[in-house]
């Protein structure tokens, strides 16, 4: 990087070149090597000095006007005279060279801070502005061209200069030359600079494009940073900036923001190299300078001073704050990684490189150029080339790393597939239950409204293939009362299920066949077992792919006890029919079950055209047996009088305890002879009987009925049982133990009513 008192900038008549020319012209510099270097005589002697301003006669100044050379001091280089005292007006004088040129002019490398150029008492170059009292403010540090005219050989050259900075004067070269030979030496020179910037630009948009991706993210931007500053100094530091824009004031201020950017961008790096232990040091000297910067930039735009004066409190700040800092960061050397170390060195190289370049800046060391530029190359490639070392280790880091969240990617996706398989599974299970549970719904209902449990497991039967199906099965039905298979029924078995299971013995064919025991629970009986049902869960079919054997086995287990439990409510009800129709104590139909069946017989009879007959008897004296051998007695006489009835009648009829010691009898199709003749032979199998309870005998028992017969379609219950009531009165009246039967219509008429 090349420090401001070294920069050029544009000849303040513009040295206006077109870009395609210069491009030309580089083109032509680097590789056709011009032969422009025509005669070029370097000013470095003969020179005479002259403190403060010379008085006007109208434009003229009168000192260029007289030799007076005892007023005029000699000088080698015009630059920075003894005896300053404060001064900022100086003249310079020497004279314009003997040579052949065609179109001459003058360059000086830089001009502290603003000049004007006199030739034959007449103005022919200005920079800046100088004010009525000879002053003028800081413009920027370009270099000049300033042409000269043909006969100019030989002639006195004056400058007046302004400064209020340290130096005052002219810097650097000074020499006349032909106009193109001067575009192409300082080409020539900038060449470097350009290629630098070329390069720099280059390394700070890698660094940009590494940090994007890379764990080195701070220090690539630290070097970024660097690499860019650096960049904007090589080109502020070249002149042949000048050729592209004449604005020199702002060249100055893009060289001193990078130049001023530089302290922050090294310790920017040193803290992403060095890590937590100097974290704070380098925070708080990156803070500094960034403070100076900003102030550096903002403070001349207001006018308290200018830009060239930021430079030396600058300059200060850097030469005691870095080497400072390498100083605190070099004590601990040996724990250093290699890394670091280099890093170190490279950081030192640069800095005494740019040490260099201000003490040749304050005039401390002899004007010269030090390679500042291929310092920081050197040392933004040697960064580059550690970012890349250690991009490299990370880059293997992270392949381990993908290699090992590859791995557990493919375990998790394997499981994730696994879960969803078990999804897919447990819906299709869900599916298979819900289809399944409305078959067994219908089922359980149709069952339900069957009033025996043997039509219930009948119709069981038929329909469970519909249940079970796809699982191939097979369905037993136990005879009532006995434990032999008897009914086979089984589908979509296998041919080794169909020949090898017996009905008789269950021997099934393989481990994963299931035994469900189809049984009910009646009340007050033991558990009855009415079927069994064989499941095949083994058998290989595409719903088993999906429903595991444990899932069919749950779900069935489920089902057989829901029919089971509706087995046990379909007997319940039996049970309760019965029993709302039973007479507990004779086991006798009771009146409620004679009043449905009598009309139901009536009906029956009434279709047929038959006659129905009726008795209705009672026991004698039944209080007295019950007051003489007590309430246990009479039920027993109760119980054995009622087989007794069980016996005289026929099985077709209907025989009902009608209340206390009354009974009905009901006999359809019959005729009252015949009703007469079986009460009759009743009455006297009772009379005869003997009756033992508690070592009792109980004898004389009697028993009184009435009898009464009628054409079904010419009767209803009630009369029947009036009639029948009416004649069991006149046998009680008429001394009891006796069959009395009322009038009847079908005494001696054939049992059907012939039309
Ligand atoms: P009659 O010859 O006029 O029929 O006289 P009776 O005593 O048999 O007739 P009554 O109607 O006066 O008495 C019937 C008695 O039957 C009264 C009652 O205590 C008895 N009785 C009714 N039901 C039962 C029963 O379930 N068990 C027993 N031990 N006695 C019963
Ligand atoms: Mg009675
Ligand atoms: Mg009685």
């Amino acid at each position: 990087m090349t420090v401001r008192t070294h920069s050029a900038a544009p000849a303040y008549r513009p040295v206006l070149i077109q870009p395609w020319q210069l491009l030309t012209l580089l083109f032509l510099v680097v590789f056709t090597a011009l032969p422009l270097n025509a005669a070029t005589v370097t000013l470095d002697q003969h020179w005479e000095y002259r403190w403060g301003d010379s008085p006007f006669s109208g434009n003229t100044p009168e000192w260029t006007l007289q030799d007076e050379p005892d007023a005029w001091q000699p000088i080698d280089f015009p630059s920075n005279p003894p005896g300053r005292n404060g001064q900022e007006n100086i003249w310079y004088r020497t004279l314009v060279p003997q040579g052949h040129w065609h179109d001459p002019v003058l360059y000086i490398f830089s001009v502290d801070l603003i000049v004007e150029t006199y030739l034959d008492g007449q103005r022919i170059y200005q920079y800046g502005h100088f004010d009525s009292n000879g002053r003028g403010q800081f413009e920027g540090w370009p270099w000049h061209m300033i042409q000269l005219p043909p006969d100019a050989a030989g002639k006195p050259i004056y400058f007046r200069i302004f400064s209020n900075y340290t130096d005052i004067g002219l810097w650097g070269e000074v020499k006349v030359t032909e106009r193109m030979t001067l575009y192409q030496q300082v080409l020539e020179d900038s060449i470097d600079s350009l290629t630098i910037t070329a390069f720099s630009l280059v390394i700070a948009l890698l660094c940009l494009l590494f940090a994007l991706f890379n764990t080195e993210r701070n220090s690539l931007l630290a070097l970024a940073l660097f690499s860019l500053s650096h960049a904007g100094l090589a080109l502020t530091g070249s002149q042949a900036k000048q050729l592209l824009m004449h604005h020199p004031l702002l060249w100055d201020y893009i060289e001193a923001g990078c130049y001023y950017v530089l302290p922050i961008a090294l310790a920017l790096l040193l803290r992403s190299w060095y890590g937590a232990r100097y974290r704070r040091l380098f925070n708080s000297f990156a803070l500094l300078f960034g403070a100076y910067l900003v102030g550096a930039l903002i403070l001349p735009l207001t006018g308290l001073t200018s830009l060239a004066h930021t430079y030396p409190p600058f300059d200060l700040m850097f030469a005691i704050g870095v080497p400072t800092m390498l100083i605190i960061v070099a004590r601990h050397w040996r724990s250093a990684s290699h890394d670091q170390r280099l890093l170190l060195l490279a950081t030192a190289l640069l800095t005494v490189l740019l040490l260099l370049d201000m003490a040749v800046a304050h005039g401390l060391l002899p004007w010269s150029k030090v390679p500042v530029d291929w310092g920081s190359l050197i040392f933004s490639l040697a960064i580059v080339a550690l970012s890349l070392s250690h991009f490299s280790h990370t880059r293997k880091a992270l392949a381990e790393l993908n290699a090992t969240l590859e791995s557990r990617v493919a375990e998790r996706t394997h499981e994730l597939e696994q879960m969803a398989r078990q999804d897919a599974k447990h819906l299709k299970a869900l599916e298979f239950g819900n289809s399944k549970r409305g078959i067994l719904d219908e089922l359980v209902v149709e069952m339900e409204s069957l009033a025996d449990i043997n039509q219930a497991t009948d119709y069981l039967s038929t329909q469970i293939h519909t249940l079970c199906s796809p699982v191939p099965g097979a369905f037993y039905s136990l005879a009532s009362g006995s434990s032999q298979l008897q009914q086979r029924n089984h589908w979509d078995t296998t041919a080794s299920l169909a020949t090898n299971l017996q009905p008789d013995a269950l021997q099934l064919p393989h481990d994963d066949w299931h035994v469900f025991n189809i049984h009910y629970d009646a009340p007050g009986l033991a558990r009855t077992q009415v079927a069994t049902l064989l499941l095949d869960f083994g058998t290989d079919s595409t719903l088993f792919d999906e429903l595991s054997p444990f899932t069919l086995q749950t779900l069935f287990t489920r089902a057989i006890e829901r029919i089971n439990l509706t087995l046990s409510k379909v007997a319940l009800q039996q049970a309760l029919s019965r029993f709302s129709y039973e007479d507990a104590l004779t086991g006798l139909h009771n009146r409620r079950y004679l009043d449905e069946m009598l009309d139901r017989e009536i009906a029956r009879g009434q279709r047929s055209g038959a006659s129905i007959a009726l008795v209705m008897c009672d026991i004698d004296y039944f209080k007295k047996l019950n007051d003489r051998y007590g309430h246990a007695a009479g039920d027993r006489v109760l119980q054995v009088v009622a087989q007794q009835i069980r016996a005289a009648f026929r099985s077709s009829d209907i025989i009902c305890r009608y209340g206390g010691e009354e009974f009905v009898i009901v006999m359809p199709e019959s005729q009252l002879d015949d009703a007469r003749a079986r009460a009759e032979q009743l009455r006297i199998d009772i009379a005869a009987s003997h009756i033992t309870f508690d070592d009792i005998n109980i004898s004389n028992i009697t028993l009184s009925a009435g009898v009464s017969a009628r054409y079904a379609d010419d009767t209803t219950a009630d009369i029947l049982l009036r009639t029948a009531d009416k004649a069991l009165y006149q046998a009680k009246n008429s001394g009891r133990n006796r069959v009395i039967t009322a009038d009847s219509p079908t005494q001696a008429q054939p049992t059907i009513k012939q039309a």
